[in-house]
């Protein structure tokens, strides 16, 4: 068979630990041997972003700002233990974190489904995406722990002369103090990027908020949604027969559980963060849940929405036989390179993203799977494989969709 050809390189982040070495597996067993493979590679793996001083993480997402396209492994994210672990020079900042500053997105998860393992929410039939905002609120707050009696104020000094003063609380003994913020113009982008993602996949969006307490924070968020739907998306999404519309956030809990799936449910930072982890271990597994960092302004950064995996690695770096699921990761790279092929206008390459997703589905399927599904799975007895031999599994099948 002629390897699949590419135009434009794909920017390809390698990771840390477990994933790092899926990651190769994914390559040589899956993408090498059937794909004329063009990439631009930056490895983030934690040495190397010491080693550049973490400038390697931001030349990375500066490539997929050029490009349109990235595919990323899972990194770690330093902390005080993995100081001393990797003998680092500074504790880095999220990848992740510097890589959406760059590209200013919105994180679209969702979960992938098989018929042999059911939802706990039985009438869902479909995937639930859920499409949250990565900047601000709880994760950009100042806190304060009040220590003792005392007054607290919001106290805001404007450039060109607006002020504003009021009491918090009269503290009459210790307690806690929090504050948070949001900029119109992140809300904006992400906002955009929600419907560009709703009419991209042709869903429904529903956003869901607080805005009957919140009334000028919230209240802020469903406005700037409204008005740019009605401004920029309106014509599309009735032309697409879609739907947009702005619920509380308890309504929309409540219609989430009753629903089929299907959409795509647009949420602040917290709300997202909390409802994703609901909303995919309610569908089986964190390590089927997969996870697209998309910008306003079009480009696209695929990956897994689990971690490096430590504990695996471990046992991994001791000789155990690991039973690893790398299903998400092989389809940051499905969805990564479908996303090429169609910028591209390279059939084969979108098709080969399609067949590569059909041959896990199949391999899962047909009850061969890693350790985590195992026991998640209805009505059959499922074969428990190592990554390697799950991987194998799957070309065995890509290779007959392929004609290989
Ligand atoms: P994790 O890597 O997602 O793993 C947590 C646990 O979930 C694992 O121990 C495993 O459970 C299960 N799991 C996750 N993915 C799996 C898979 N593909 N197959 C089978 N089981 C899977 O989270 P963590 O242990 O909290 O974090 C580890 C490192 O990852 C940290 O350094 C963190 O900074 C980093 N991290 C990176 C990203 C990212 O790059 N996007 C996201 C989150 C965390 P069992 O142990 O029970 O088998
Ligand atoms: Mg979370």
């Amino acid at each position: 068979m002629e390897k699949i050809r590419m135009t434009t390189p794909l920017v390809e982040m390698d990771g840390d630990e477990m994933t790092r070495i899926i990651w190769k597996m994914i390559k040589d067993e899956l993408l090498l041997p059937f794909i004329d493979l063009k990439t631009e590679y930056y490895d983030l793996g934690l040495p190397k972003r010491d080693e550049t001083r973490d400038q390697i993480t931001k030349d990375a997402g500066n490539a997929i700002k050029k490009y349109g396209v990235g595919v990323k492994c899972a990194t770690i994210t330093p902390n005080a233990q993995r100081m001393t672990e990797y003998n680092l020079h500074e504790m880095w900042k999220s990848p992740n974190g510097t890589i959406r500053a760059i590209l200013d997105g919105t994180v679209f998860r969702a979960p992938i489904i098989i018929d042999s393992i059911k939802p706990v929410v039985k009438n869902w039939e479909l995937p639930i995406t859920i499409a949250r905002h990565a900047y601000g609120d709880l994760y950009k707050g100042t806190e304060y722990r009040v220590p003792e009696k005392g007054k607290a104020e919001l106290v805001f000094t404007g450039e060109n002369g607006a002020s504003f003063r009021e009491t918090v609380y009269d503290f009459e003994c210790p307690g806690i103090l929090q504050s948070i913020y949001n900029k119109d113009t992140s809300i904006e982008s992400f906002a955009h990027s929600c419907f560009k993602y709703a009419l991209n996949t042709k869903q429904d969006l529903w956003f869901s908020a607080k805005d009957t307490i919140s009334k000028k924070y919230d209240m802020n968020f469903r406005n700037i949604f409204q008005r740019i739907y009605d401004e920029c998306y309106k014509e599309e999404f009735e032309k697409l027969g879609l739907t947009y519309f702005y619920t509380l956030i308890d309504d929309a809990v409540a219609r989430v559980i009753r629903s089929k799936g299907g959409f795509i449910w647009a949420l602040k930072n917290y709300d997202g963060d909390v409802m994703s982890d609901m909303v995919s271990t309610a569908f089986g597994s964190l390590a089927m849940m997969t996870s697209v960092l998309c910008s306003p302004d079009g480009k696209f950064e695929y990956e897994a929405a689990h971690g490096t995996v430590t504990r695996h690695y471990y046992k991994y770096l001791q000789g155990e036989e690991t039973s690893t699921n790398p299903m998400a990761t092989i389809y940051a790279w499905s969805g990564a390179l479908r996303k090429r092929g169609e910028m591209d206008g390279l059939t084969d390459l979108v098709n080969f993203g399609n067949k590569l997703e059909e041959a896990c589905v199949e391999t899962l399927n047909d009850g061969i799977m890693t350790k985590d599904l195992v026991n998640l799975v209805e009505g059959q007895k499922p074969t428990a494989v190592n990554t390697i031999e799950f991987i194998r599994a799957i070309r065995a099948r890509l290779e007959k969709k392929l004609g290989a």
